[in-house]
Order: structure tokens, then sequence, then C-alpha cells
């Protein structure tokens, strides 16, 4: 296994082949075929291959014109659950773009930009198989052009340039070709679009130097491999943008009305209005292949300043110019909650370590602090039921290190902790005070439950094997345990800390409660 992600050969062949179901979900195959590929791909434990089939299913439907949000949500819920930045980004960044291409109108609480800032910080981290990574960052670049943000987008094909040159693994070769492929065809056409919107409002010199520092080598990412019609597209974006930047292109025009709007830029950037209006009066219609919103645009808008027709470029205009603002402070919004979230996560993350006991994995004291004033200030839950509070210390600690190594007693300490984990539920805590001493609080639970638990960890601590960690070693804890309401929670721990000085006086190993 060549790398160092843990994934077995069958995995890693599963995730080669969703990518590709992802690639054929875009209008090759129907719906019922996507569903019945995706049935033969990898095993339903593989959650990162499920996110992948979720989404090739959800092309696949909105391919054939029906609604997928189906499809986006649980492929939503399963990277949540994962927790895998890469997936979920790109989790995140695919229900972004439904919901700017949505048919309907949204409402305000459906936002596009705060799945889209999150996507694009959860990829600082540029952990986990190179595909996953790749595919987020063009999926949240494909989303950040269509709302008219194209530094971002940019900026993502940049980090995905980064990404791809960057790794070698034989595992992802053919996905990652692909992908490339995707990010040329895409950067392209992002491109030309932002010039064709530079052009709008009349900044021709901006656009020309914008799409000249694009075309150099560009023509050379064409490979034999590329499927005939994306070669065709990209030789009609490139042919534009040469158009634009006042150069010839090498491999002559792709299209009737695609070499007609070429002519037409030429005379507009001529200050020739009247010719280029003529050249680009119908052209809109007849464009033989896709061609990106502004260019489009930009070729009725040409065609607008015809003589006589001075009201309807003037009208035009003021829209151009109106929406060409509009999208600026876009922008400029969209930065700054992108910092806020970068500094909202590194806070996050510091905090987190603050509060973090680093041998345990456990909460330290500080966590333990936190969760309380938490609790006391949310309240229950649920209403049922009264708190718990376990103080536990290992008996004869310090006889396991002077025999053993502190090493050892180290091990011992991160097994305890896991012990502790696996015995709390979500809403409980576990926490490691400091030396051998953990408190465990248990929320909402019955006076019964409570001994029944406390029971329940003192003997798997007992019942450990703690062979497998050094030769003649056993372990034991004492438990202290106080069963309390609500307004008891301050004073819980003191009490069964009380009630563990009894249990080590009684002999140790055992729990005390009162
Ligand atoms: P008792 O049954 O009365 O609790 O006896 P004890 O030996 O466990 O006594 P006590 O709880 O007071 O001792 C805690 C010992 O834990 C003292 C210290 O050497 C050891 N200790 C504290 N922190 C660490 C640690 O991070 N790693 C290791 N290996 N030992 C630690
Ligand atoms: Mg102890």
């Amino acid at each position: 296994m060549p790398a160092g992600d843990g994934l077995t050969a069958e995995h890693a062949e599963a995730i080669g082949q969703a990518y590709e179901l992802i690639e054929s979900a875009q209008g090759e195959l129907y719906p019922d075929e996507v569903e019945e590929a995706a049935g033969r791909i990898g095993q339903p434990e593989w959650w990162d291959v499920q996110v992948l089939l979720h989404f090739a299913r959800s092309l696949a439907v909105i391919h054939s014109g029906r609604d997928d949000s189906a499809h986006v949500r649980t492929m939503l819920d399963v990277a949540v659950a994962l927790d895998d930045p890469a997936l979920l980004a790109l989790a995140l960044a695919v229900s972004a773009g439904r919901r700017v291409s949505a048919q309907r109108p949204l409402d305000l609480s459906e936002s596009a930009a705060s799945p889209l800032v999150q996507a694009a910080v959860l990829l600082d981290d540029d952990g986990g198989p190179v595909v996953h990574r790749v595919a987020a960052l063009i999926e949240v670049a494909l989303v950040a052009h269509a709302l008219g943000l194209w530094e971002i987008a940019l900026e993502q094909y940049e980090r995905t340039h980064e990404a791809l040159d960057g790794d070698h693994d034989p595992r992802w070769r053919a996905t990652a070709r692909r992908q490339r492929t995707v990010l040329y065809v895409n950067r392209v056409e992002l491109l030309l679009d932002w010039v064709c919107a530079e052009a709008m409002i009349g900044d021709w010199a901006g656009a020309a130097a914008r799409a000249a520092a694009t075309l150099p080598g560009s023509r050379d990412a064409v490979a034999p491999d590329w499927p005939p019609s994306w070669v065709r597209q990209f030789d009609g974006h490139l042919f534009l943008l040469a158009a634009i930047a006042g150069r010839e292109f090498e491999g002559g025009p792709p299209d009737p009305a695609v070499e007609a709007l070429g002519a037409a830029i030429r005379a507009a950037r001529a200050d020739d209005s009247g010719r280029a209006a003529i050249l680009a009066r119908g052209l809109a219609d007849r464009f033989g292949l896709s061609v990106p919103q502004h260019t489009w645009l930009l070729t009725l808008q040409l065609a607008s300043r015809e003589p006589g027709a001075a009201a309807a470029a003037r009208f035009a205009d003021e829209l151009v110019r109106l929406r060409w603002n509009d999208r600026q402070v876009r922008m400029s919004s969209m930065r700054d909650a992108i910092a806020v979230e970068r500094g909202r996560r590194e806070h996050d993350q510091l905090r987190r370590e603050i509060i973090t006991d680093h041998l345990t994995g456990l909460a330290n004291r500080r966590g333990y602090h936190a969760y309380l004033t938490a609790l006391l200030e949310t309240g229950p839950a649920t209403g049922v039921g009264d708190y718990a509070a376990m103080m536990i210390d290992v008996d004869k600690f310090k006889q396991v290190n002077d025999q053993f190594g502190h090493d050892v007693g180290d091990l011992v300490l991160a097994r305890i902790a896991g012990i502790l984990s696996a015995n709390v539920r979500p809403i409980d805590l576990a926490a490691r005070l400091g030396g051998d001493e953990f408190v465990v609080i248990l929320a909402e639970v019955q006076p019964g439950v409570s001994q029944g638990r406390a029971q329940a960890i003192l003997e798997a601590v007992r019942d450990h094997p703690w062979h497998d960690v050094a030769a003649g070693l056993s372990v034991s804890i004492s438990v202290g345990l106080h069963h309390g309401g609500r307004e008891e929670l301050p004073t819980l721990l003191g009490d069964a800390d009380r009630h563990l000085y009894r249990a080590k006086n009684e002999g140790r190993s055992r729990v005390a409660t009162g």
C-alpha cells in the first residue's frame, strides 16, 4: 500500500470507480443506470465512497431534469458524519451550487454563500486523497464562478493545479488525469466569462491584459484523450480570448458564429461600435457551442449599439454598470465572510487544543469547567433525570510507574481514558483532571443507572487485558459516585471526591456512594 491513508487497494479502487461514475452520470447514463452501477461499487460501510455515489446519483437525476435535493441532502448527511474535510467541502459546495441554480424562489435562510464559505475554508486542510480535495476545489470554483465571484473561483483553480502537481500517487492516476482536463476547460471558461464582463463595462484594456495572460501554453493542455466536443469548446473559448487580447489564434475559428463574434470584438476594440453592432446582430442565437454567460451578454450588448438605437444601448450600459458594482460589493463581502470563517475555525481549533488533555485525548480540567458551564447555561435537554459525578482515581498508580516505568504508566492512563470514552454518551463527559485522576459526568440519568454505570466502568478497567501492555501488570480504580439534581451540579464533584476518599479507605477497587 503506497500511501499512509490506510485505504486498502479495493477501497482505493472503489473510489476511482465512483469518480468514473460521477463523470458518466453527467449526461451519459440514466438515473436508474447510475443507481444500478452505484450498487456494485464498494461496500456500504465505506462512507467516503457513499458520499461520492450520492453525488453521482444527484448528477444523474439533475441531468434528467428532476429534483435531486434528496440525494444532495443524503450526501451532506453522510459527509458530516464522516468528518473528512475535503468530502464535507464537496458536499457543501454541491448544496451551495443547487441553491445558485434553483428553479424556485429561495428564501433568505437558503443562502448559497454560507456553505460556500465553509467549503472554501475547510479546504485549508490539505490531508486525505488528492482526488477528494481536487473534486471539492473544482466544485467550489464552479459555484463561485456562477455567483460572479471570479477571483475566488480562480484561486480555487490555482489550488487545484497545485494539488494535482504535488501528487503522484499511482492509485489516483486515471481520476487525476480526468480532473486535470476538467480543470483546464473550466478555468478557460471562467476567464472568458470574466474578460467579457470587463469588456462589457468598457474596460477593454483590462480585459485584453487578462486574456493575454491566460493564453500562453493553454492550447498545449489539449490531449488526445479529450472528448472532441470538449476540444471544440475549449478552442472556441481560446479563439475569443485571442480576439479580446488582440492576438491571432493559430487553431482557426471553431464555429461561424464564434468567428463573427471575434470580428465584432475586434471592431469594438478599435472603437468602431457601428461595425461591431452589425457583425454581432443576431449572433447570440446562433452559437454552435456553449459560451459563458457574459460572452453571450456581450454579444447582445455589442448588437444593441446599432446606429439609431441609442436608448437600447444606454439601457444595456446602465444595467451592466449596476450589475458590475453589485458584483464588486458581493465579492468584498464574500472575502470578509471567508476571513471571518477562517478566524472562527482557527479559534475553535485553538480552543479545542486548550481544553484537551494531550496524553489521553479527553477533556482536561479546563474542558471539564467549560462543560459544566455549558450545562448550567443551557439546562437539560430532556428534563428527565438528574446528574451524576464519578471521581475516579487509579489504585496504587505510583507502584505501576515504579515497577513498569513511566511509559507504561502513560499507556495505562490512555487505556483507561479509552474505557471511559466507551462508557459515556455524547451528552456526558469524561475528563482527566490531572495525574491519575479522572471525572465522569452523566447528564440526565436515573439513580439506579448511574450506580450500574460506575460498576461497569470499574469492571471494564479491572478486566482489561493489561498483560498486553506489560507482562504481570494489573490495574484497578476506585470510584466515588454522587448523584444529585440540577441545583447540586456545582457541588457534585466535591461530594464525589469525599466518596472516593472512602472507597480508598475501605480497601480500593470499589465504588463508594452516598
Ligand atoms: P492511590 O491508590 O492512593 O491513589 O495510590 P497512588 O499511587 O495512585 O497515589 P496517587 O494517586 O496520589 O498517585 C498518582 C501518581 O500518578 C503520582 C505520579 O507519579 C503519577 N502520575 C501523575 N501524572 C502522571 C503521568 O502523566 N504519567 C504517569 N506515568 N504518571 C503520572
Ligand atoms: Mg491514585
